[in-house]
């Protein structure tokens, strides 16, 4: 056994210090960001924000959304190749510069990826998931599918330090995602007692990453855009969103109407509902490391993303940085005991 004394910081453990600034308004900051992709010689530019590849977050419909404002989706691994069909068929072109493909490490999720890639060549995002990145399997994995597909962007996760960053680097991931147990509908923590602090395990994973030219997601425990805000102060390159996301029109799943309110079922992906959805159950060998919650229904995507976006440009207004690009080199985090005042809000 062995303890590591120095303290991991949470999104509640700081703040981002104000700055003087010669920005004179919200609107002279852009959230454009044009990245190079490590083993791929492709580039890409949009807002970096991605929707989930859970399938109460990350739709085909979401994809449309988010992919016309040049946010992208992980579309999540439950659709069919005749549902990916049918999206291809009606889905603007343009829109799948924005569409990442999920895939577990199983050989069925090998040979589905295949089959998309090969019928579908304008998709160019790769996302292998995993909720425990740290396996050897994995990493043969990751390296299997950079040898199957040379010319597509690969994200692959989750972890959450330096090393593991650098090895799936090095192995033909592109990005990595990073983040274990912070996410809003996530027990990881709860029944493993596994974790890392989300912004301290962000920091580090992105200095690991960059220095190899290698990017990172930061991926969970985002509640409210300031959270969004300290990801990228942080370093993260790209900054995944699941519960942010769900129970809007886009979102996917159940909604449901209690006493005249209207309601969204939201669950982990190793939830029981998700697997009792699309596993047939629980297998007898594990505990579900997700839980499902009814949360009021949000209405349409665009307007959670307009106060997501408005609140992101006043955070570089409040540091002086005119692109996203510049907020990692002007972020000074102070550690504090408070955040926002709760005393109307709850
Ligand atoms: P959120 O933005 O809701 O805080 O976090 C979203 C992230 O939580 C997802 O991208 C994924 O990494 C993680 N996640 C989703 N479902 C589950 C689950 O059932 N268990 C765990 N441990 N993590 C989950």
């Amino acid at each position: 056994m062995r303890i590591e004394q120095d303290l991991k910081l949470g999104f509640k453990d700081v703040m981002i210090r104000p700055k003087r600034s010669t920005l004179k308004s919200r609107s002279e900051v852009s959230l454009l960001r044009k990245f190079d992709f490590l083993h791929t010689g492709q580039s890409w530019e949009g807002v970096p924000i991605i929707a989930a590849n859970m399938d109460t977050v990350g739709t085909f419909e979401m994809a449309k959304a988010l992919g016309s404002l040049r946010m992208m989706t992980t579309v999540h691994k439950h659709y069919t190749k005749d549902d990916w069909r049918d999206f291809i068929k009606s889905a603007d072109p343009e829109i799948l510069d924005y569409v990442a493909v999920s895939t577990g490490s199983g050989s069925a999720d090998e040979e589905k990826v295949a089959f998309l890639m090969n019928e579908y060549p304008q998709l160019k995002f790769i996302c292998v998931d995993v909720a425990n990145g740290y396996s050897e399997h994995f990493v043969s994995f990751v390296k299997k599918m950079r040898n199957a597909h040379p010319e597509k962007i690969i994200m692959a996760g989750n972890v959450v330090t330096g090393e593991m960053v650098e090895e799936l680097l090095l192995g033909g991931a592109d990005i990595i995602k990073v983040g274990i147990g912070p996410g809003s509908v996530c027990t990881t923590r709860v029944k493993t007692g596994v974790g890392y602090p989300q912004l301290s395990a962000v920091i580090e994973c992105a200095d690991a990453a960059h220095g190899l030219s290698g990017q990172i997601i930061a991926d969970g425990g985002c509640k409210i855009p300031g959270d969004v805000a300290k990801a990228f102060g942080g370093g993260a390159d790209f900054v995944m969103l699941g519960g942010m996301f769900a129970g809007h029109d886009e979102s996917g799943g159940e909604t449901i109407e209690v006493d005249g309110k209207k309601y969204a079922e939201f669950y982990g992906m190793s939830s029981k509902t998700a697997m009792d959805k699309h596993a047939g159950g629980v297998a007898n060998y594990r505990a579900s490391e997700g839980k499902t919650v009814r949360i009021p229904y949000r209405g349409p995507v665009t307007e959670t993303v307009q106060d997501l976006l408005g609140g992101l440009r006043s955070t570089c207004t409040y540091v002086g940085a005119n692109r996203l690009k510049e907020l990692t080199k002007r972020t000074t985090f102070i550690r504090v005991q408070e955040q926002h005042n709760t005393i109307f809000s709850g």
